[in-house]
Order: structure tokens, then sequence, then C-alpha cells
């Protein structure tokens, strides 16, 4: 072996090496340093976080996927037998599926292919084929191409995508007005991540009854008046009043639904009063405590026959940490509609709305005729790309 092949042979060797404690620690420590050095990202903006765990873990979540996101897996093909039997699965647990079809529901074993992959490949609103066995049992052998889905990083894998639900056509996004007091940045991200995964979102502004006065009222109307502008039904509720319950209830009638938000904000109150009677305990198990494989990880599908039509409701706990799988510093700008109308005014074609000169959306936002809080967001997710 010459010196250089020899220089080769060490390197490969260091590299695969396992790092030791100080070595991983002093490589935390430079990272750190790193990220800190960058304007408008680093330790400032995580305190700023820190009053709230659900908003922290919403940011962590997106910074993991966008190193994890490289290493997902390939799809595995679904192997043989065809498929006799069609459903849409309705559970979810390690290994197996609760699937409804014509004939009632039905427990179904994965076929291995989709077990393997079954955190990403399987979920609540899967539209599937099943194979029956001789015995009478079937085994799921198929999953249909999705429609919209929403997912987020394991917990205890962030490089494997969790989908949470598959086939939804509403997220409605729950905010409280006050207690806790609005995060229009929350639902932000909320928006970006529902409309990812191809589903059309509701914005909820909750507890109207609690604001205090009219003025504040208006004050909380005209805020939120950016996504109704954008397109997306923006409704006052009170699970308390009643108020919006009936506007709510037409916008989820004869659909898949998801309801997502902080915790308080105001989910299963509100529920309860769209669908009196629902039993929300039904299915709902504990999860995202990333204490090893087997604990179960299902949601659930509820039928609600609401004013109008069946509507489904999918239960997912731990919905609230999306994954922005496939948005990058170049389409986030796709996600915050009013920017695109300005864009044309940029002088560059790829502006970034950053620092770029002439920068039709950043001359908006300081005037004030964009709403300053959204290119906040931007720029915040924008850094976020960066880590
Ligand atoms: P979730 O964690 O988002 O499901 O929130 P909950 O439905 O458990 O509600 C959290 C708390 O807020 C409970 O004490 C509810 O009674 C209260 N709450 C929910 N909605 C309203 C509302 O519209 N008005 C008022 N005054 N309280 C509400
Ligand atoms: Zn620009």
């Amino acid at each position: 072996m010459d010196r250089k092949q020899e220089q080769v042979r060490r390197y490969l060797e260091g590299a695969k090496r396992e790092k030791t404690w100080t070595e991983r620690k002093e490589l935390a420590r430079r990272s750190k340093q790193r990220r800190a050095s960058r304007p408008g990202t680093g330790s400032g903006r995580r305190r700023e976080w820190s009053d709230e765990d659900d908003a922290e873990d919403f940011e962590r979540t997106e910074r993991r996927r966008t190193r994890g996101d490289r290493q997902r897996p390939p799809e595995v093909e679904t192997p043989p037998p065809k498929p006799t039997h069609f459903g849409q699965v309705v559970g979810v647990t390690s290994g197996r599926a609760r699937v409804r079809t014509e004939r009632g529901d039905v427990e179904a074993v994965l076929a291995p292919a989709i077990a393997k992959t079954q955190r990403s490949s399987l979920a609540v609103g899967d539209e599937v084929g099943l194979a029956a066995r001789v015995d009478g049992s079937f085994v799921l052998v198929e999953v249909a191409e999705r429609r919209s889905s929403l997912s987020r990083p394991d917990p205890s894998r962030p490089d494997v995508e969790r989908v949470l639900a598959a086939n939804v056509d509403v997220a409605v996004i729950v905010a409280a007005l006050v207690q806790p007091a609005l995060r229009q940045r929350l639902i932000d991200r909320y928006l970006i991540a529902v409309q990812r995964g191809g589903v059309r979102p509701i914005v909820c502004a909750n507890k109207a009854d609690l604001v205090d006065g009219p003025e504040e009222r208006e004050r909380l109307e005209r805020l939120l008046d950016v996504y109704a502008a954008g397109g997306v039904p923006t409704i006052f509720t009170s699970a308390a009043t009643g108020e919006g319950v009936d506007r709510l209830r037409e916008e989820l009638a004869g659909r898949t639904v998801v309801f997502v938000g902080q915790s308080g904000v105001g989910k299963s109150s509100l529920l309860n009063a769209v669908a009196p009677g629902l039993d929300l305990v039904v299915g709902h198990v504990r999860e995202g405590d990333g204490k090893g494989r087997h604990t179960t990880t299902a949601s659930t599908l509820h039928e609600v026959p609401l004013v109008g039509g069946q509507t489904r409701l999918v239960d997912t706990p731990g919905i609230r940490g999306f994954l922005l799988a496939g948005v990058d510093a170049g389409s986030l700008a796709e996600y915050f509609p009013e920017f695109e109308e300005l864009r044309g005014g940029c002088r560059f074609a790829d502006c970034r709305h950053v620092h770029e000169p002439d920068c039709a959306v950043r001359l908006a936002a300081s005037s004030g005729a964009l709403a300053p809080a959204r290119y906040e967001t931007y720029l915040r997710i924008l850094a976020s790309f960066d880590e």
C-alpha cells in the first residue's frame, strides 16, 4: 500500500469510528457557535419561544426536517398478491390496520413491504386494497395514491416522516383569541404545513366570548383579515356561547376533517359544540413519548352525522408538530399569496425578499401595506432553512 492509499484508509477509518463523548460535545459547541453568529437565528430566537412548549416543539421539528429529509428511505414497492377488497383505514397500530369496507370494519395484517415503512406509507384515511387469505383473514397489500396528507417527523427518528392522516379535505386551525394569547406566527406555520399537504385550511379564532370589548374585537378582526383576504375562511367562534359554530359546521359537512392547534385553545370544546355527543375519548392514545417502537401510535377516524352530510373526523393525538416537507427557501414565498401579487415589482425575478435591493415585498412590509407579522414569519422560517 503506498502512502496515498494509506492516508485515504486512515481517513475513512476516522470517519467511520464512533465519535467519543468529548468529540461530540466539541462538535455540538462549534455548531452552536456557528448558529449564534448568524443574524436572526440561534439562541435569541429560541428564547422568544421558550415560554411556550408547543411553539418550541414546532420550530425544532421544522429544523430537524431540513436535515432528515435527504435521508428518507426510498419507497418500497408493494408486492403481489392482488387486492380483492377495498376500503379506508380507520385505525392503525403496529403491523395492523382497521379498515372500513362495504361489509363493515375488518382487521388486516400489513404486507411486509408496507409494515416496514408503515409510519410513512400508511395512515388513517388511506384508501387501501386487501387480499383475502384462505382462512378468511385479510392482508393489506395496496395503498392508493393520496389526495392529501398531514405529516411530521417521527419523535424518536427525526429522519423518518410519519404520516398522521391521509386524504383529509379540511384542516381547522384553531387559535384562541385570548387565554392563551393569539399567536399569529403559529397560525402561519400551521397554514403552510396544511397547504403543503394539499389540505384546505380554515382558521377558527376561538374564545371570542372572552375578548375584552368591541375595540379589542375590532383590532383582532383586522389582524386576522389577512387570512380571509388570502382565501382562507376565518371564523370567530366560541365554544361557550356557540358563536360561529353553525358556520363552522357548514364548512365541515360531508368532508374529512382534522382539528389542529396548540393545546388549550379549545379544539375539544369546539368539536363537542359542532358535534354534540361525539365520544372523543375513543381511540385516543398517548403518543410522542418516544419510548420505543411498541408504543401504540394509532389515530382514529370518527363518522359524525352533520347537517348536509356525513363528516369524517380524524382524531390524531400529537398532530401539532407538522413537517414542512418539500418546502424550501425557493418555494416558501408561494405559501404567502399576498407576496406573490407584489413580486412583479421586485428588481430580481428570483428575489427572496430579504436584503435584495428594490424588493417590493420588503418595501410593502415596512410601509405597512403588507402585514408586518406575516413578513416576519416568512423571514424566520427562511432563516430556519439555513441551519
Ligand atoms: P384543547 O386542548 O385545544 O382541546 O382545548 P380544550 O377544548 O380542552 O379547552 C381548554 C380550556 O378552554 C377549557 O377549560 C375550555 O373550557 C376552555 N374553552 C374552550 N373553548 C372556549 C371558548 O370558546 N370560550 C371560553 N370561555 N372557554 C373555552
Ligand atoms: Zn422581493
